[in-house]
């Protein structure tokens, strides 16, 4: 079968590899019908993320079950299934308190975890899914084609999204700003409204992102960065957001939310933190409350679904690039040149 193998920094190849085989009783086999290219894919692809050893890629994929081990009773042959960029045991205590991401038993798809474990990634034309029956979250039926999209971004950016917009504390009425125009901030804009925002500022400058941006919510854009862009925002909001989403992982957006923030708001911080070392003099002067971190996708996923399922929420337009499998490589290097947002891959 085909796969994308990230061999080494800026080398990412599709391949012939050998096809998963059930090898646990609690493993599920999935066909993928659709895989997404992530920001953290291209963090490997940059040398950002560690790559001890070439690793199949991709934790973002939606598919259909071929088989399943004699332990898992959740799901049947034939389910479409979305897959959480993790697996999760449901039973550890992290899970049980809904951190799925920290599951003593889990393991990331197609990238490297601090202790050295990986799984093969998503972006092939079929995975092994460990723990599959609390891993998997199956629909109640095959999802009409054009709701794939929307359902791959369920895998991690608008949980991701969400998940930020929870930590920044946003809620009916709340003036918010979103620093970072890529996908999750993308999701992030969608899952204000859907909260109740009442003001979403979108800090870009990219004339595509800005208007993508605008169809999902955001009320206010901003294309200054930096101290002059932050202090754009203290002005156009009376002395800042109280409710501010990073999805961007840099030093220079961290200190930019931060410059969004009046004083006692609360930030949301999801993007993939590279070298960033934080200002606590500021955060402590301006008593700012930072939450955040990697999504919990297994524990927050069945609360998006259904308002995608029901056509109210709509994060599909984030991909606005499509590639075979076979063509991977030139989605991720689209990608990497900002020419797209996302790219999906269609199998
Ligand atoms: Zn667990």
């Amino acid at each position: 079968m085909l796969a994308v193998v990230m061999h080494a920094p800026g080398d990412v190849r599709v391949e012939e590899v050998p096809e998963p085989r059930i090898e646990e009783s609690t493993d599920a086999l999935v066909r993928v019908v659709a895989a997404g290219v992530c920001g953290s894919d291209l963090s490997v692809l940059r040398g950002l993320s560690p790559l001890p050893r070439p690793v199949r890629s991709g934790h973002e994929f939606v598919g259909v079950v071929e088989d399943a081990g004699t332990a898992v009773t959740a799901l049947r042959r034939g389910d479409f299934v979305l897959a959480p960029f993790s697996t999760s045991d449901g039973a550890c205590p992290h899970c049980r308190r809904g951190m799925t991401m920290a599951c003593e038993r889990g393991s990331l798809f197609g990238e490297f975890a601090p202790d050295g474990s990986v799984l093969d990634g998503g972006q092939a034309e079929f995975v092994r899914v460990p723990l599959a029956g609390t891993t998997l979250v199956p629909l109640p039926g095959t999802p009409p084609d054009d709701l794939v999209p929307s359902l791959l971004t369920l895998t991690d950016v608008m949980a991701t999204g969400h998940e930020a917009a929870v930590h920044a504390g946003v809620g009916p009425g709340a003036a918010v700003v979103v620093v970072g125009d890529g996908a999750v901030g993308q999701c992030a804009v969608l899952a204000c409204r859907r909260l109740g925002a009442e003001r979403i500022v979108v800090m870009s400058r990219d004339p595509r992102r800005r208007r993508l941006a605008r169809e999902h919510g955001a009320t206010d854009l901003v294309s200054a960065r930096g101290q002059e862009g932050a202090e754009e925002v203290v002005d156009l909001l009376d002395g800042g957001s109280g409710h501010v989403i990073e999805a961007v992982g840099t030093s220079e957006a961290v200190r930019q939310a931060i410059g969004c923030a009046r004083p006692g708001g609360r930030i949301g911080y999801v993007g993939l933190p590279w070298g960033v070392t934080l200002p606590l003099w500021e955060l402590f002067g301006k008593n700012l409350t930072l939450g955040g971190g990697g999504a919990n996708i297994r524990a927050t996923m069945p609360g998006l679904l259904g308002d995608v399922l029901e056509g109210t929420l709509r994060p599909g337009a984030v991909f606005d690039m499509v590639h075979s499998l076979a063509d991977a490589p030139e989605a991720f290097h689209a990608m990497d040149a900002r020419r797209c947002v996302k790219a999906l891959l269609r199998h």
